[in-house]
């Protein structure tokens, strides 16, 4: 008998298997406590304020919620100076890579990607028939003269990701202007800035203020990291108004729940709990990186909230023995460094947990000389 016909590349793309769950891994391994350090949550979670917020809503979920998020894009402008109309809002920063790939890209046009990178973009651009180009990065850095290089004339999108998932490492303003200046003003540059709160002050600049200048940038936002939203789903841009304008007329209009648009809100206006939290989690990372050096384990210096760790031929081994342990990390085979874990900076209390059971199990598998 015949059945759906699925679009040929996607019937030939890897079967889709979703991740393990806590719960799973506390039965499989018998375990009370296991600890998620892998997919670079904040694990402070988010502001009281959010709770309270969510409270207040929940008699409204009835409700559809604002398909324009008003009070959110107001709350926007207030923080960052942009004007609200300049931000659009998905329901998780994927959405919008997504949208802005469902907008732009089509057979024949290319997207210019640094590799290894967030799997997103990719995945998004194939879903269009576009090709990928990829760029190895040097040194573990997005190299930006070989990205502006890569760039012809069917590129469409380049996407930049600082700090850089997996390996922590930024882009600079010179180099940010280096792209901008050297590519053609038709091609959208897309500055995913996820983990931009975990950057240093004094290492950071404001990548909104280019936005007047250079009309084909966008930077995108998240209030999955920092701001411990991942569980509703919710993340921005910034852009010119023409492209946001464009891309609004595609987007379905609800996909922005309530609860998200309410938390957000609020996790916004607390400013003292984000400072608080990223001053913990940058001390927090350089005791981890003190550990490292201590210990002569090689790791790449992240200005995010997770490093990526040398864990050589072992590496299968140490992700699983710390699954027995209870420490969930990401093994970098699924993230282009087939020989690292990386690993999200936690609590203090869990850090030194996860320091001392990794040393042991780093030990027993890397270091017998
Ligand atoms: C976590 C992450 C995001 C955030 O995605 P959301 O869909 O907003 O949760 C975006 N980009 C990168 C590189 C990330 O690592």
């Amino acid at each position: 008998m015949s059945f759906i016909k699925i679009k040929p590349w996607i019937s030939e793309l890897p079967e889709y298997i979703p991740g393990k769950t806590i719960d799973e891994i506390k039965k499989k391994y018998k375990l009370e406590t296991v600890y998620k350090m892998a997919s670079n949550e904040n694990i402070f979670g988010p502001s009281p304020r959010v709770y309270e917020a969510l409270k207040s809503v929940l008699s409204e979920i009835n409700y559809y919620p604002d398909s324009y998020n008003r009070d959110l894009r107001g709350k926007l402008e207030e923080k960052t100076g942009i004007k609200k109309e300049r931000f659009i809002i998905g329901n998780g920063t994927d959405q919008i890579i997504e949208m802005f790939c469902d907008a732009i890209l089509e057979k024949g046009k290319n997207i210019v990607i640094p590799d290894p990178t967030f799997l997103t973009y990719e995945k998004s651009a194939l879903k269009n028939n576009a090709s990928i180009i990829k760029i190895p990065l040097k040194d573990f850095r997005q190299d930006v003269r070989s990205i502006a290089s890569a760039v012809n004339a069917d590129t469409a999108i380049i996407f930049l990701t600082s700090p850089h998932n997996p390996t922590g490492t930024i882009i600079n303003e010179k180099e940010l202007r280096f792209i901008l200046e050297k590519i053609s003003s038709d091609i959208l540059v897309v500055l995913d800035e996820a983990y931009i709160e975990f950057i240093k002050r004094e290492d950071r600049f404001n990548s909104y203020e280019l936005i007047d200048s250079f009309k084909n940038l966008m930077v995108m936002r998240t209030f999955s990291k920092i701001y411990g939203l991942a569980g509703l789903r919710i993340g921005y841009a910034a852009a010119d108004e023409r492209i946001i304008k464009s891309i609004e007329k595609i987007v379905q209009p609800f996909v922005v729940n309530l609860l998200a648009q309410k938390a957000a809100i609020a996790s916004l206006d607390d400013e003292d709990y984000i400072n608080k939290s990223i001053d913990i989690i940058i001390s927090e990372r350089e005791k981890l990186f003190n550990f490292l050096n201590d210990n002569n384990i090689e790791f790449i210096k992240s200005y995010a909230n997770f490093i990526l760790l040398k864990t050589g031929a072992g590496t299968g081994k140490v992700v699983e023995e710390l699954l027995q342990k209870g420490f969930i990390v990401r093994d970098g085979g699924f993230l282009g460094f087939p020989e690292y874990i990386r690993v999200t900076v936690s609590l203090p209390e869990i850090n030194e947990k996860f320091i001392k059971t990794f040393l042991c199990i780093y030990e027993k598998h890397i270091n017998k000389k």
